[in-house]
């Protein structure tokens, strides 16, 4: 059985985050497919949930050339994987969209929502970390922004106090010859968080960057990995010693969805899988 709460929806952010301010131990509600099983579970048992929907700057999704695209905290799944502007540029980030439970769920599901959910396995955290996302928080103190790498603290753990909430995610303007892919291994296609999640993007610049989800307590970089790639020059013999690297700089458990061992030997087949991939994508 649900415990009791109350149920607020402000109408403007000011009057959001006045009651963040003053009511400690409220719970912010998005799309509520995480929530509401924690509520179900009685994992949760917030005493006020703060619907943030009707917040007009929360349903902003724009891109603009020069500066980037953003996406605010009501902005569903589904929205994010068919906005022409985004299936344009960021690959990595429809693939990681697309790949998220069902069709149904996405429609509820929100692209903020999975990150501040902060599980290790979130679909669209490494498409964030490729593409160096911000973090746009705001506050009864006040605003900040924080870079996605920096965001994550733990497992189901992120930076944001108490009287925060996500207002929305921002992305770098990506042109032309900027490439990136995501790939997911999971147990049952289209219901389930990942067994591993690989995103892989090459700029225009020639320089990659490659993060991964479900290998580690947060979502992560591989930046020792990128070293390699960027100062080497990738090439098919290299995403074979590539894939090897990753195995060497992840630390994966064992859980319900795999056992550790599993999760090493795929995460290895799958970077060198995004980074031959992206080789036939940039015609190499
Ligand atoms: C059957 C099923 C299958 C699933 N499959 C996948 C999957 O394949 N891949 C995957 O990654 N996830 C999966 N999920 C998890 C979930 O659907 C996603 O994490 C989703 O994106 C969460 O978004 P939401 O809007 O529903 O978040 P909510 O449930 O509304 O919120 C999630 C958490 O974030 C907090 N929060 C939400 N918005 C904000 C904000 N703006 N500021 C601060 N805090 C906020 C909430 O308080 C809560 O703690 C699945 C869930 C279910 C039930």
């Amino acid at each position: 059985m649900l415990s009791r709460f109350d149920y607020i929806r402000p109408q403007v952010l000011e009057d959001a985050l006045a009651f963040l301010g003053e009511n400690t131990g409220t719970k912010i509600l998005a799309g509520g497919t995480d929530l509401m099983v924690m509520l179900r579970r009685n994992a949760e048992m917030p005493e006020h949930i703060l619907d943030i929907k009707s917040i007009p700057e929360t349903k902003q999704l724009e891109y603009k050339p020069g500066s980037g695209l953003f996406i605010g905290a009501s902005i569903t799944v589904n929205q994010v994987a068919e906005a022409e502007a985004i299936q344009k540029r960021y690959a990595a980030l429809v693939q990681g969209a697309n790949s998220l439970a069902s069709y149904q769920l996405r429609n509820r599901a929100t692209l903020v929502g999975n990150i501040c959910n902060a599980s290790p396995g979130a679909d669209l955290a490494a498409p964030l970390l490729v593409y160096e996302a911000t973090v746009h928080i705001a506050g009864s103190r006040g605003t900040r922004q924080v870079a996605i790498d920096q965001f994550f603290t733990g497992v189901k753990k992120t930076v944001l106090q108490p009287d925060e909430m996500v207002l929305g995610i921002s992305l770098p303007d990506v042109g032309p010859g900027d490439d990136s892919i995501f790939l997911k291994q999971a147990r049952i296609k289209g219901h389930d968080l990942g067994i591993v999640g690989v995103a892989a993007r090459r700029t225009a610049a020639n320089t990659y960057l490659v993060a991964m989800s479900a290998v580690a307590p947060t979502p992560i970089r591989l930046t020792k990995l990128e070293e390699m790639l960027n100062s080497q020059g990738v090439t098919a013999e290299l995403a074979v010693l590539a894939g090897e690297k990753a195995r060497s700089l992840i630390k994966p458990i064992s859980d319900v969805r795999s056992s550790a061992e599993y999760r090493l030997h795929i995460s290895g087949i799958l970077v060198k899988r995004a980074l031959m991939q992206l080789l036939v994508i940039g015609g190499k």
